[in-house]
């Protein structure tokens, strides 16, 4: 679904990505894991086309990302695309971003019907449906703040399958919570991964990755160190740099 070839980016003179591909095919997982700074962030944002990026290529479903301009002037050619391509990865942050002033259920409806203008009833029908499968259908009239960090968690992730997208996108989506909280939220994802959502997630949670990922990466300085199934990555990692990184979270 999502493939990226060979990118560079860089905030001013700090560069942060220097060459990375990546790969998303339909129906798996991949993990993305490596220190404080290695650029998993920065990597899933210009994936989804949130920050700009200055050399390779971005392809989703195929389709290449149409560039104008060159180095620190390119940007996207085609709003109508990123648009497209935007809608079709929802993201899900590590803060949940839901917003405060509405409830749960219309936070999971609003991007269906005022980015996609789907019909309320069908879209209302679908939110309930979403809310339910997270375990959380008993919240939809209750204001975020009202929430636990897991249901807040949990609401956040109903919102991005409401888009019904082509690819779901994690960015740490439990390092904000307490073990017992990061718990529900892990099982909602594992149940994802059962049911073959493609997705790329962004994980501090080694045993989360290890057990729902078809392929694991590991990102250190902006550059792929080492990457492969997760029994290699975890069981038999190659690289010094990685067998520290793991030695380091346990
Ligand atoms: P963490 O595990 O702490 O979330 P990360 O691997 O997600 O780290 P990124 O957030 O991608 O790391 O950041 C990579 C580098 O880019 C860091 O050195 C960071 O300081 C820098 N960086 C990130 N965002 C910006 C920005 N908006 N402007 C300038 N520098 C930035
Ligand atoms: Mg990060």
């Amino acid at each position: 679904v999502i493939e990226i070839r060979n990118l560079h980016k860089s905030y001013g003179a700090l560069e942060v990505l220097k060459g990375v591909d990546i790969t998303a095919p339909a129906g798996h997982v991949v993990s993305l894991i490596g220190s404080s700074g290695s650029g998993k962030s920065t990597l899933l944002r210009c994936a989804n086309l949130l920050e700009d990026s200055q050399q390779g290529e971005i392809l989703f479903r195929g389709e290449p990302v149409r560039w104008k301009g060159t180095g620190h002037g390119r940007r996207p050619a085609d709003a109508k695309q990123v648009l497209r391509i935007r809608t079709n990865l929802s993201m899900v942050f590590q803060q949940f971003n839901l917003w405060a002033h509405m409830t749960i259920l219309q936070n999971v409806m609003e991007a269906p019907l005022t980015v996609l203008g789907r019909p309320r009833d069908e879209v209302e029908k679908a939110a309930r449906g979403y809310l339910d499968k997270v375990g959380i259908v008993d919240k939809c009239d209750a204001w975020p703040a009202q929430l636990s960090g897991g249901q807040q968690q949990r609401a956040a992730i109903a919102r991005a399958l409401c888009m019904e997208p082509q690819a779901l996108l994690f960015d740490e989506p439990t390092s904000a919570l307490d073990p017992e909280l990061e718990q529900e939220v892990v099982r909602v994802i594992k149940d994802l991964a059962n049911e073959g959502r493609t997705m790329l997630i962004v994980t501090h949670d080694m045993k989360l990755a290890a057990d729902v990922s078809d392929h694991v990466v590991f990102l250190h300085q902006g550059l792929i160190e080492e990457q492969g199934p997760p029994d290699a990555v975890f069981g038999a990692p190659r690289s010094e740099r990685l067998r520290g990184f793991l030695s380091a979270t346990h």
